[in-house]
């Protein structure tokens, strides 16, 4: 089997341990050997000169080489084997807490040793904690001739078995070579060096080769390749576009008119930016060839009736239509509201999520297959195998930045396959709050039309933000006594605990106690997402209703929760937020007529980055000035969500960093489309893969 490594991003300025799940490096071994050539170096370290121990500072990796003076055992809170190393322009401390007495005997007095690690400030000035060490007899080995890489190990998969197969991969270059697949004529044009040059260079950057550049990113070689795999992810959205369009849907006409009685019976009339997105909409919807448009606008815009009103169109021309929430919250909230605005108009709404009971879902499932249930709401559990429509029209994929690229792809490919035995593909409509820059947006989403909602309704005031230490919790807490009193409500936001739902959750359980106690006047409740389906369902609707007057939560409460009344939030430990998270967790206040305003708790000391972020939020309420501002202050990845959005896994190329290439990319993607078609499968197949092609599979 050929498998593509999985890898998140392959370069320096992000550690290797954010977050990315551990790609199945374990089947590197797996690979065609070519495929080595794209495990990219996390970083690099210039082993290739030795360096005066005088000339040493504290964070510096080095290769040091000296005479070792001393070396004893101190017990002081551990054993440890401390060795004292000279060079004649100073000395330095190693630092042992785990060794051998062979270890210990080799390091004697006298014994000359060139070590390699970070320095950093120890109790008996600059030392190196268990270095990387080998003993200089007669001149030594030679120093190696180019930096090091340090690839992306993993357990089972060591840093030396990497190189080793990295090494031969090269090797292999001079035999086989690698096809060169971008146009020569780009080459010349844009200064990027040959395929087989970028790879050299990225495995073995030579002797003087400025680091920085490299661990920026910037260097041609690197930004070759981010070139290239930038293509193959635009020309596979293409390709989807183009496939999707050789497809057939049917034509939603909505002759019974049921999405104007859906509109006549609201409580409002739709906002000019409804209304023109709406009417973008309507006409996919009216012609057999699908939709695949998203829907974008800030929090709070509106997004949910224009959804409400493209799925009476479907259901209105006699198709089903799915309605996918990224959470069982949102799902469940969505269902609540969508049955509200159809019931009246004899729609059936049904709900499925993956908590259910077996009962439930057996009936939810079943109402699916029969056509009985028209809009059939719910998780991704709904796109699941035994999912079965009768005759699906229309999904719509609420807040899909919470989903990712790839993922948004197989659900389509999913929704399609529920209704595989017919001819007719379901028409596509997404919708996101994640505002993202234009040129962002038309590599992202390259096989999406894009519409943009780009005004709020009428009467609401902009929430107003303040930042508060948590040593004023008190003050806080009194103020959400008064505006309970006047009849208010109010949300706190309980920490992130990345480590542990459970952590968060039992922090959660702790706080809303506290609260309660410090609020007996009002009924305080708490939600957290490992509560059962029903009891968050029944809290959510209490809250809607007004019964509960505070909402302790987890930040569960995210995404789409929709409750006009409450003007209050406090957001605790907002200083580990980021940027975006915060945005759309303030979105929740806003919604209504009277003034609301959101309290930034944060413990001290802040850093830099948190104080730079609490201030942009602070400042506007404009997600797509927050969304500059996040771009510059910390890439794409935070932007389009931590779930890793972005273009599936990107292991070269960087959204923000790169940004500039992508008009490029675009222009030689139209190009090669129509010149050089045999180059695209292959770069494809080079960057993404053979068996997870983008989107569907036929
Ligand atoms: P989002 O775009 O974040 O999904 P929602 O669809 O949840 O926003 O809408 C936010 C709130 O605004 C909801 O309570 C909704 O009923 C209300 N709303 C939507 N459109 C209008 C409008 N044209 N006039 C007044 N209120 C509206
Ligand atoms: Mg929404």
């Amino acid at each position: 089997m050929h498998t593509q490594p999985r890898l998140k991003r392959a370069l320096p300025q992000q550690p290797a341990a954010t977050g990315a799940p551990a790609p199945k490096l374990a089947r590197l071994g797996a690979l065609h050997p070519d495929d080595m050539l794209f495990v990219l170096p996390l970083r690099y370290e210039d082993r290739t000169r030795v360096v005066p121990i005088g000339a040493l500072l504290p964070g510096m990796r080095a290769v040091v080489e000296g005479e070792v003076l001393l070396a004893e055992i101190v017990f002081r809170r551990r054993r440890t084997l401390l060795v004292r190393l000279a060079d004649g322009s100073g000395s330095l401390t190693l630092r042992f807490f785990y060794f051998s007495n062979a270890q210990r005997e080799g390091l004697a007095r006298g014994t000359r040793l060139r070590c390699h690690g970070e320095l950093r400030r120890g109790p008996l000035g600059l030392e190196i904690v268990h270095p990387e060490y080998r003993r200089i007899v007669g001149l030594g080995e030679p120093l190696p001739q180019t930096m090091t890489p340090i690839y992306p190990a993993t357990e089972g998969l060591t840093q030396g078995r990497l190189r080793a197969a990295v090494e031969r991969a090269l090797r292999s270059l001079d035999t086989s070579g690698v096809a060169e697949l971008l146009p020569e004529s780009l080459l010349g044009r844009a200064g990027l060096p040959t395929l087989r040059a970028a790879l050299e260079f990225v495995h073995r950057p030579p002797v003087g080769t400025q680091l920085a550049e490299l661990a920026a990113g910037r260097h041609p070689a690197q930004r070759r390749l981010a070139f290239e795999e930038l293509l193959a992810h635009q020309l596979s959205l293409m390709e989807l576009r183009r496939r999707l369009r050789r497809d057939h849907a049917a034509a939603l006409t909505d002759p019974v008119g049921l999405t104007a009685r859906l509109l006549a019976a609201l409580p409002f009339s739709l906002t000019g930016a409804q209304r023109r997105v709406l009417d973008e909409v309507e006409s996919d919807l009216g012609v057999a060839t699908p939709m695949a448009r998203l829907v974008q606008g800030d929090v709070g815009c509106g997004k949910t009736v224009i959804a409400a009103a493209a799925a009476a169109r479907a259901i209105g021309s006699g198709a089903q239509v799915a309605f996918m929430a990224p959470t069982e919250l949102l799902a469940e909230q969505h269902a609540r509201s969508l049955a509200a605005w159809f019931d009246p108009l004899g729609v059936t709404v049904s709900l499925l999520t993956g908590s259910q009971p077996a009962r439930m879902r057996r009936a939810a499932l079943q109402a699916a297959a029969s056509g009985s249930a028209q809009l059939c709401v719910g998780t991704h559990a709904l796109f699941q195998e035994e999912v079965r429509f009768s005759n699906l029209g229309l999904s719509i994929i609420d807040e899909q930045h919470r989903f990712g690229v790839q993922q948004r792809l197989q659900l389509a490919a999913k929704g399609n396959a529920a209704t595989s035995q017919r001819e007719h593909t379901p028409h596509q409509l997404i919708m996101s709050a994640t505002p993202i820059p234009r040129t962002l947006a038309m590599t992202l989403y390259a096989d999406l039309d894009v519409s943009i909602v780009d005004e709020l309704p009428p009467g609401r005031t902009p929430v107003r933000t303040v930042v508060v230490p948590e040593e004023k919790r008190a003050a806080i807490v009194a103020r959400i006594d008064e505006a309970c009193r006047a009849g208010r409500q109010a949300y706190w936001v309980c920490p992130l605990i990345e480590e542990s739902e459970e952590l968060a959750a039992s922090a959660a359980e702790e706080t809303a106690a506290a609260l309660a106690e410090a609020l007996p006047a009002h009924r305080v409740e708490l939600l957290h997402g490992r509560m059962p389906s029903k009891q968050k369902d029944r809290i959510m609707q209490q809250f809607a209703a007004g019964t509960v007057q505070l909402l302790v939560a987890t930040t569960v409460i995210e995404v789409g929760v929709d409750v006009a009344n409450a003007s209050l939030m406090v957001i605790e430990n907002a200083e580990r937020m980021g940027l975006a998270q915060l945005h759309q967790l303030r979105g929740r206040v806003g919604r209504g007529q009277q003034e609301s305003s959101c309290v930034l708790l944060y413990r001290a000391p802040l850093s830099e980055m948190a104080r730079a972020r609490l201030a942009a939020i602070r400042d506007t309420n404009d997600g797509f000035r927050i969304a500059r501002r996040d771009l510059e202050l910390r890439g794409p990845g935070e932007l389009l969500g931590r779930r890793q959005t972005g273009l599936a896994q990107l292991r070269v190329a960087d959204l923000a960093r790169d940004a500039d290439l992508l008009d490029e990319v675009r222009a030689t993607a139209n190009q090669m489309l129509q010149a050089m078609p045999e180059r695209v499968a292959a770069l494809r197949i080079r960057w993404i893969g053979e068996r997870e092609q983008y989107g569907r599979v036929g």
